[in-house]
């Protein structure tokens, strides 16, 4: 996978920063050995002073979704549910929702707040979503101070592609580092 990444500037200190550690593969592993995908956002660590990947704990977004997958599956049952490939899909929606379910109750039971997935640390601050950029377009105010500098810190999307290898990370429900493996689901 080749793709531009976007970066942060301080414009009084000149420290930069990656979106790159939004990127690859992230799950939980429940006790059961039930894998979970882990959301993430970009975050301020005090522990390792640095712009992290935090694990997202928002319900937002899967209540979202479960919203969107039940309204499919009411759909396909309104149609014909004889045909195979109809059986197929709500086959499949169901199982979504069944993860999206799961999904929720961990984000119920959870005891801590969002940890950074590097240190494991609790110290995280969300940062605002970085604004849209344009390949080699103007520097964009992103909306917030870098931490102990004061300075603004500004977007900007470098033409530079990287090209990753990802590994896969596991966490267990709350959020700390089991393990890290080549495999790929
Ligand atoms: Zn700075
Ligand atoms: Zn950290």
């Amino acid at each position: 996978m080749s793709v531009p990444v976007p970066r942060l500037a301080c414009d009084r200190c000149g420290q930069s920063f990656s979106h790159r550690v939004l990127y690859g593969l992230f799950d939980y592993e429940l006790t059961d050995g039930t894998r979970l995908p882990l959301e993430r956002r970009l975050a301020w660590c005090g522990a390792c002073d640095n712009v992290v990947a935090a694990e997202n704990l928002d319900p937002a977004g899967v209540l979202d979704e479960r919203a969107t997958v039940s309204r499919k599956l009411q759909d396909i049952k309104g149609i014909s549910v004889l045909l195979p490939s109809r059986r197929r899909a709500a086959t499949l929606y169901r199982k979504q929702l069944d993860e999206l379910e799961l999904r929720l109750a961990m984000l119920q039971r959870r005891q801590c707040g969002p940890r950074c997935l590097d240190c494991g640390s609790l110290e995280t601050t969300m940062l605002p979503a970085t604004p849209d950029l344009e390949e080699d377009g103007p520097h964009i105010p992103a909306g917030w101070k870098h931490p102990g500098c004061g300075g603004e810190m500004q977007a900007y999307l470098p033409s530079m592609r990287f090209i990753y290898n990802y590994r896969l990370r596991i966490y267990d429900a709350e959020g700390n580092f089991l393990r890290e493996t080549d495999e790929e689901d």
